[in-house]
């Protein structure tokens, strides 16, 4: 497994493998590997020919006011992931490489990167799209590997990829938890002991609202205020969205008619942790 950092380097081994005839997948990731992103990887090298995992903490995607600077970085740790998942190359590029001083052209969306997450950090999608973008471009695989855990942000390449005739299939991966429920996120190094445990309330909140729905429960105001008030009974939470939508279109919706998310985003501490889960009727 190799690991390049410029965009000449991918596209000279992807061209390569592409004269062969194979099969490219691509996991694109911002690095600080774990279990969720080695499910992904491991189900691109098994419907693939060849895997690129793409590790690149995109500045455009992180407000003035995150976490940008202190987002935590490990190169060796995640090429040990990668090589145990079988994938064939990493591609790392700098800032510097994927944006020019001059660089200008922006992939924007409106409808689905609205609500939830998009209220919160307005200019989020608007990065996470343009470096996609660049990165399917870049890449040219033919299919391309997303975790439910952004649930938002896989309804919003899907839908990205369908408006813009993107030839790439859109593969949507469960989400991995810890054993005691929390889902595996970087972000979960920021908390201290204290707060690791607090932070399982999200899934004890998700687990609620899933289970709710499961019994026949259809009104997304009911569900949405058991899981707020679960939530809120955590005094190191506080919520910053709990709400049901379109599982596709992301528009809010009252009442369970076809597929539905519910997602919530809470902060423990200063950490912003988001969960989720799809029901479908
Ligand atoms: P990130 O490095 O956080 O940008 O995530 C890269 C990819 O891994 C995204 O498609 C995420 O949805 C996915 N991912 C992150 N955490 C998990 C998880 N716990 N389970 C499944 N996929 C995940």
């Amino acid at each position: 497994m190799k690991t390049v950092t410029t965009i000449e380097e991918v596209r000279a081994q992807v061209k390569q493998w592409k004269k062969e005839g194979l099969c490219v997948g691509l996991v694109p990731t911002m690095g600080y590997l774990h279990e969720g992103h080695k499910s992904l990887i491991e189900r691109s090298v098994s419907e693939c020919d060849k895997t690129v995992v793409s590790i690149f903490v995109n500045p455009m995607q992180f407000g003035p006011n995150e976490d940008f600077a202190s987002y935590p970085r490990d190169l060796a740790a995640d090429q040990a992931v990668c090589a145990s998942a079988g994938a064939d190359l990493i591609f790392h590029p700098s800032v510097e490489e994927m944006y020019a001083p001059d660089f200008c052209s922006f992939v924007d969306m409106n409808g689905v990167t609205k609500e939830l997450c998009g209220k919160s950090r307005p200019i989020h999608f608007r990065g996470v799209c343009t470096v996609v973008s660049k990165l399917f471009h870049i890449v040219t695989p033919q299919k391309a590997y997303f975790g439910q855990k952004d649930a938002q942000q896989l309804a919003v390449i899907r839908r990205m990829v369908r408006d813009l005739n993107m030839d790439i299939e859109i593969v949507g991966c469960p989400i991995v938890r810890e054993a005691d429920g929390l889902a595996k996120s970087s972000r979960n190094t920021y908390l201290n002991a204290q707060e690791r445990q607090a932070a399982l309330v999200l899934s004890k909140a998700i687990f609620l609202g899933q289970s709710m729905a499961q019994n026949g429960e259809r009104s997304g105001k009911v569900i949405t205020d058991a899981m707020r008030k679960l939530i809120s009974e955590e005094p190191m939470a506080r919520i910053d969205y709990v709400q049901m939508v379109d599982r596709d279109s992301i528009e809010p919706v009252d009442f369970i008619e076809g597929p539905v998310l519910v997602a919530i985003a809470v902060y423990i501490g200063t950490t912003r942790l988001i969960d989720n889960f799809v029901f479908e009727k």
